[in-house]
Order: C-alpha cells, then sequence, then structure tokens
C-alpha cells in the first residue's frame, strides 16, 4: 500500500512565471535535480513537466504542472506552466493559490511583454512576494549588460507595487545545473536560499469553513469520481460532508490524497485529490467549487473594481463601454458575463473603474475575491469583487 503523507514541514505554494522561452520549465527541472542530489526531492526531468505525461495518458488536458520538493526548511508545491494562456488562467485567478512566485527573466533578452504582464496580475491577485530568477546567465559575459537587466526588472517590480530595491533578484542557468555544472548549481541553490527566506509563511485560513476551487475531474477505475486543486481555505477530513456548487451535488468525501499519498485530514496550500461518493464523472467540472455544506452562496451578480489593462500590457487598445460580454474567470470557473459601467458608461485602457456584473451562470462569489477578464485568448482586465448582489 501507498505510504501516507506525513506533514514535517511547512507547506508552501509557488510557481515560475515569466515570459515564454526565458527558461521556466529548465529552471524547475534543475530545482528538483539539485534537490535530488540533496536527498529532500525527486528528480523531474523536462519532458515530463513540459508535457505533464501523467494526466496525457488519462485523456486530459491539463495545461498545469506541479512538481513537489522540499528545502531544509520547508515542503514546497511548485507549478509551472506551459503557456501564457494557461499562466493567466491558472495562477492569475489564484487557481494555483501562489504564495510566491519566482520571475523567470532571461538575462539575455531582459523584460518582456509577457513578464509584465505576469507581474501585473500577480499584483492583482496577492502574490506579495516574487523573488528574481535572472536566467540563461551563462550565456554572456558581459556583467554591465546583465546589471542593466536587474535594474530594469527592479524598476518594473516597483512600478507595480512591489519594494523592486530590496527584492532577490539571483543570477542562475537552469541549463548549466541541469547539466551538472558546480558554478550554477550552486546558482539554484542560491535561489532557493532566497525563496525560503524571502518568501514568508502565509497566514492559512484554517478556521473558515472548507473551500476547494476545482482544478480537474479524473475517474478511478473501481473507485469513482475524483477532484483535484488546492485548498483555498478551511480543513477536510475523510468522512466529511461536502457540497459540490455549480453541480448541485451533496456528497461525502471518501478518500484524500496529496501527491499520490493518502492522507487522513488536509487543510488550507495543500495540493489534494478529493474522492467523492457516489458522484459521476461528468456531473463535476472544473470550475466548480466543493465546499462544507451551506458554507457559500453562489450569486450571478455582483459589482467589481477593474484595472482594464492597456495595449502596451497585452490588453486593448479601444475602450469599453456597458454591454461588454468578456469571459470572467473566477478561481477555476471560466463564465461570460454582462458588463454595466453605470453613468460613466466607458472604461479605457490603463484605467481602473468599478462595474456591475451580471455572469451567465451562478458562481460562489465573496467580497475581495480576485478574477480575471479574459477576450479573445488574451487577459484584459484583472479585478476584486467588492459586493455580490
Ligand atoms: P519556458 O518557456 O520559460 O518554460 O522556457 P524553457 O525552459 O522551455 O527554455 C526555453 C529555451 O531556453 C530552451 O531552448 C532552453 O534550453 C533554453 N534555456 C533555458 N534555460 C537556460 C539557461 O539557463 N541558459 C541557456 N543558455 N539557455 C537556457
Ligand atoms: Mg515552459
Amino acid at each position: 500500500s501507498k505510504t501516507a503523507y506525513v506533514r514535517t514541514k511547512p507547506h508552501l505554494n509557488i510557481g515560475t512565471m515569466g515570459h515564454v522561452d526565458h527558461g521556466k520549465t529548465t529552471l524547475t527541472a534543475a530545482i528538483t535535480k539539485v534537490l535530488a542530489e540533496r536527498g529532500t526531492g525527486t528528480f523531474v526531468p523536462f519532458d515530463r513537466i513540459d508535457r505533464a505525461p501523467e494526466e496525457a495518458a488519462r485523456g486530459i488536458t491539463i495545461n498545469i504542472a506541479h512538481v513537489e520538493y522540499e528545502t531544509d526548511t520547508r515542503h514546497y508545491a511548485h507549478v509551472d506552466m506551459p503557456g501564457h494562456a494557461d499562466y493567466v488562467k491558472n495562477m492569475v485567478t489564484g487557481a494555483a493559490q501562489l504564495d510566491g512566485a519566482i520571475l523567470v527573466v532571461s538575462a539575455l533578452d531582459g523584460i518582456m511583454p509577457q513578464t509584465a504582464e505576469h507581474v501585473l496580475l500577480a499584483r492583482q491577485v496577492g502574490v506579495d512576494h516574487i523573488v528574481v530568477a535572472l536566467n540563461k546567465a551563462d550565456g554572456t559575459d558581459d556583467a554591465e549588460l546583465v546589471d542593466l537587466v536587474e535594474l530594469e526588472v527592479r524598476d518594473l517590480l516597483t512600478a507595480q507595487g512591489y519594494p523592486g530595491d530590496s527584492v532577490p533578484v539571483v543570477r542562475v542557468s537552469g541549463l548549466r545545473a541541469l547539466a551538472g555544472d558546480p558554478r550554477w548549481t550552486a546558482s539554484v541553490e542560491a535561489l532557493l536560499d532566497a525563496v525560503d527566506t524571502y518568501v514568508p509563511m502565509p497566514e492559512r485560513y484554517l478556521d473558515a469553513p472548507f473551500l476547494l476551487p476545482v482544478e480537474n475531474v479524473l475517474t478511478i477505475t473501481g473507485r469513482g469520481t475524483v477532484v483535484t486543486g488546492a485548498i483555498e481555505r478551511g480543513v477536510v477530513r475523510v468522512g466529511d460532508r461536502v457540497d459540490v456548487l455549480g453541480a448541485d451535488v451533496r456528497t461525502v468525501v471518501t478518500g484524500l490524497e496529496t501527491f499520490g499519498k493518502p492522507m487522513q485530514e488536509a487543510q488550507a496550500g495543500d495540493n489534494v485529490a478529493l474522492l467523492l461518493r457516489g458522484v459521476a464523472r461528468d456531473a463535476v467540472r472544473r470550475g466548480h467549487v466543493v465546499a462544507a455544506p451551506g458554507s457559500v452562496v453562489p450569486a450571478r451578480r455582483f459589482s467589481a473594481r477593474v484595472y482594464v489593462l492597456a495595449g502596451r500590457e497585452g490588453g486593448r487598445t479601444t475602450p469599453v463601454a456597458t454591454g461588454y460580454r468578456p469571459q470572467f474567470y473566477i478561481r477555476t470557473a471560466d463564465v461570460v458575463g454582462d458588463v454595466d459601467l453605470g453613468p460613466v458608461g466607458v472604461a479605457r485602457p490603463g484605467e481602473t473603474v468599478e462595474m456591475t456584473v451580471e455572469l451567465g451562470r451562478e458562481v460562489p462569489l465573496e467580497p475581495g475575491l480576485g478574477f480575471a477578464v479574459r477576450e479573445g485568448g488574451r487577459t484584459v482586465g484583472a479585478g476584486t469583487v467588492i459586493a455580490v448582489g
């Protein structure tokens, strides 16, 4: 039988973010390699992260890869996204629940549009701690060039409300560390030390009623339907009754696992799989929410404060008006909504505005909840719920 999960160190969720091809996946693989050599992790090669074959084998497209590892002081779940759109869906909507992020910037290329967008959206959804990996530092001997890139990244962070002057910036080479080059292995260790010391243990809402946004649904032959995701708040135990909002299902949790290890109890911040009693595979979908019975009320209507991305941030170049119908990414849900901009009636790119939204279907909502606004496959806004109803 499988070994049970034993909680010996505090658990945090982190992830790599940054422009495509700046080396996020390579660095993720390198981190697992360095820690495997230290004996506190298992090496996960590049191909396994980039293609997530376990999920592919089950015929499910899940564009998110989780790896787990430990440093001397902490247990981490680390997410790496293959593409920009996946980043937006999973991280920006809060599905990945990042306690901190590693911003990967190629020292050869400097900040690029997705670098800026990820920082902006991380700020919007409350990722308060960013550590910078200036990657591909093996590719140049021009220290002044790398200094300039570092300055540019610090300025970008400051402009978005991060303490750009004091954020740790570590020059690394994921590729050379992966190859076992001691100089660059040391650079990845330095990066991990920076994450350990700079990203604080977040406050976990353990006393709040249990809530888990469903990221994925799987069938385990002979056992039933399993939902996976990161627990947003509260604690869940095997045998607990839960509601599946969106599916209108009441059920009981009959099994719990984290990274393939069974557990009796899981808590806010944990990435888990929940086995649900008597629930049909097609009754539950990504975007649904599993919660303690009666603890949340789904709604269609809410008011929000929304930042409309400027064109140079990858957003729209033209204003939006009342009657606009974009997609709202709320937790893991993707729902169309009608926008009412009130007496002002329009919102220009680069502005922060208040709006009322009428969603196409009910989802659990509450003040303070962050979301992304998307249109034609790109992010055009980032917002926060002010009031429901
Ligand atoms: P991602 O899109 O951000 O996940 O980037 P990848 O990890 O897929 O890397 C993109 C390309 O950059 C690949 O060809 C890598 O081999 C290369 N690369 C990644 N890290 C480094 C590095 O540290 N140094 C150099 N020279 N190349 C790297
Ligand atoms: Mg990648």
